[in-house]
């Protein structure tokens, strides 16, 4: 199409280029070389040499002679020349043809300059058009064939995504209770957990147009441009009436606006408002979602979290074991493979996220391949383990190390276990050895009883609580193995204490009285709070020593479940410890 285009364009050219030459040679060379004076003309026809005069307006004449030579003279353009010609014998033509050699190819070349203006023009336009389209197509729109299905694992994620899309399928259901669709939603999570995967199979699910864009293509454009595209993208989405727009890197745009940078951020500034101008700029039944995905959630501007923008955070966690089963099931049901021990190496691929185990079965894959074998079998899964290993940085490496899941699987349990006997009103939703993008290992309790005054005690069992991780650490493995793994727990309880004791009016040292309202204390007085917070953690983890050393049966158990299946939730632990909370009943 584009090659014919260009052929066509030639056609004009080439025309032209005939006419400008037989012009330059009508001119240059026909008329220079046959012209002839006017005086020598006249002596011509004294002599009657000449038979034949075309007449016309230009200023040559074309004379013919009766020896058959032909030339031009000037025109003399006197009233009585035709006359004159013709009293002397000679026939005159009354013709424009000297004028009709040049107007004609004159206006051909005329037409043909027009031709080639207006179709570089056109091509100008076309092709500025194109960049336009070329950035447009920098999102792909893709046939979706993708559905839950082709995520393996990531219930939870699935389970909360599955209601956007019941809303884009079953709008009316919703409105008919005056139920607003999320507009915007965040999936956060480590890099290759199947953010990107997810976002398409809800768009597959619904059945709707799947546009993706990355936070990185809006970088390092020029100002301005990053907004027209984010407008261009929502334009054609709406188009389509439903659509799931899904925006990769969102931190690339949607970063915390750090104050008094300038330069650089005025373009992404521009972009993050013009996206968020456009998410509150349609309407919430309009059938349009906006997924974003981040590995991080606390780098975000909050602008971008407040409602009715990206108000629900999907976390899409590193696969536990029994995920990272499913995961290596569904890629290796695909391929011709035999006598595969998957238990196994789900087991011993702790840490790998969905994209590795799926680079690992396709490593595997490539060997058997290259080994000419009928099958994919255990000795091809364990040469592209050993490759995957070696490609993986330290940390993780080292994390696979066994020692180091136990040590994990210990403070964890130490974690749930005070936080089972001190805060039973907490319910603990699970517990984790799986690191998520918060800290390392994961343990989420959520506050069911939420009362309006926390007490001193629920404060000092909140430091427990904090402090048990570290402690199950120095009972199982001694004092002189625990690890930094309780910098985060520490930090928090340091704080807490602190406020307790200088904020809270609990302590002894300052009495009622509040740190921050007597500005600065003596050293003396400082030194008096310090020694009294000190006493107070310390007091605190000999308790929790105590209790876990009571409990180290329950401890243990729980720790075996965390290294078996990763994740306990709280049923599980239920189950294990047999200690009933309230939210357990
Ligand atoms: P992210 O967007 O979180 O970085 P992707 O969705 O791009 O990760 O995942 C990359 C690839 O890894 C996917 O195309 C898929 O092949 C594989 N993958 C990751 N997680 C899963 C999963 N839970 N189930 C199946 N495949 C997965
Ligand atoms: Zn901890």
């Amino acid at each position: 199409m584009n090659r014919f285009k260009k052929k066509i364009f030639i056609i004009p050219v080439l025309i032209s280029l005939i006419c400008i030459s037989y012009l330059i040679y009508q001119t240059f060379i026909l008329e220079k070389t046959a012209h002839v004076n006017y005086t020598e003309f006249l002596k011509d026809k004294k002599n009657g040499n000449v038979e034949a005069v075309t007449i016309n307006d230009a200023s040559t004449l074309k004379i013919k002679l009766k020896n058959g030579a032909d030339y031009y003279t000037d025109n003399p353009r006197t009233l009585t020349f035709k006359e004159d010609l013709l009293t002397s014998g000679i026939s005159v033509k009354e013709s424009n043809v000297v004028s009709l050699n040049k107007s004609i190819p004159s206006s051909i070349l005329i037409i043909c300059i027009f031709s080639i203006v207006i179709m570089l023009s056109k091509k100008i336009k076309v092709s500025s058009s194109m960049t336009s389209m070329e950035i447009l197509n920098n999102e792909k729109e893709f046939k979706n064939k993708y559905k839950f299905s082709s995520v393996a694992g990531n219930e939870e994620a699935k389970e909360s995504l599955n209601d956007i899309v019941d809303f884009l399928k079953n709008p009316d259901k919703y409105n008919k209770y005056g139920a607003r669709m999320p507009k915007g939603i965040i999936l956060y999570g480590e890099p290759g957990t199947g953010k990107t995967l997810l976002a398409k199979a809800v768009a597959g699910e619904a059945g709707v147009p799947f546009y993706a864009v990355s936070g990185s293509d809006f970088v390092q454009v020029y100002v301005g441009v990053g907004a027209a595209r984010i407008r261009n993208l929502f334009k054609k989405a709406k188009s389509k009436g439903k659509a799931v727009i899904f925006i990769d890197e969102m931190d690339a745009i949607g970063k915390m606006r750090s104050s008094g940078k300038i330069g650089g951020s005025e373009e992404r500034d521009q972009t993050l408002n013009s996206l968020l101008t456009e998410m509150s700029g349609f309407n919430d039944n309009e059938g349009i979602v906006v997924m974003a995905a981040t590995n991080r959630l606390d780098v975000l501007d909050p602008a971008l979290l407040r409602p009715g923008r990206f108000d629900r955070h999907v976390e899409v966690a590193l696969p536990d074991a029994s995920a990272r089963e499913k995961i290596i099931n569904l890629y290796l049901e695909q391929k011709p493979c035999r006598d595969i021990d998957i238990k196994s190496l789900s087991y011993k691929t702790a840490y790998f996220s969905g994209a590795k185990l799926e680079s690992l079965i396709n490593e595997a894959a490539i060997i058997a391949a290259k080994s000419d074998s009928d099958f994919i079998t255990e000795e091809h899964i364990e040469k592209a383990y050993s490759i995957t290993i070696a490609g993986y940085n330290k940390i993780v490496r080292d994390s696979l190390r066994e020692e180091d899941r136990k040590i994990t699987a210990y403070h964890e349990a130490g974690h749930a276990l005070v936080s089972l006997l001190k805060l039973p009103e907490d319910s603990i939703e699970k517990v984790s050895i799986i690191p998520t993008s918060k800290g390392a290992g994961g343990y989420t309790l959520s506050i069911p009883a939420d009362s309006a005054y926390i007490n001193m005690q629920y404060l000092k069992n909140k430091i427990m609580v904090l402090l048990a991780g570290r402690a199950s650490e120095e009972l199982i493995f001694g004092e002189k193995m625990v690890t930094t793994g309780a910098y985060n727990d520490l930090n928090e309880s340091t704080k807490i204490i602190q406020s307790m004791i200088t904020e809270y009016g609990m302590g002894n040292s300052l009495g009622l009285l509040r740190k921050s309202s007597l500005g600065s204390l003596s050293s003396e007085a400082s030194k008096e709070v310090i020694d009294e917070c000190k006493a107070m953690v310390e007091n605190l983890y000999s308790e929790v020593k105590m209790l876990l050393q009571d409990n180290k049966s329950i401890l243990k158990s729980i720790a075996e479940g965390l290294l078996e299946k990763e994740t306990l939730y709280g049923a599980d632990l239920a189950k294990l410890t047999n200690i009933i909370t309230p939210q357990a009943v």
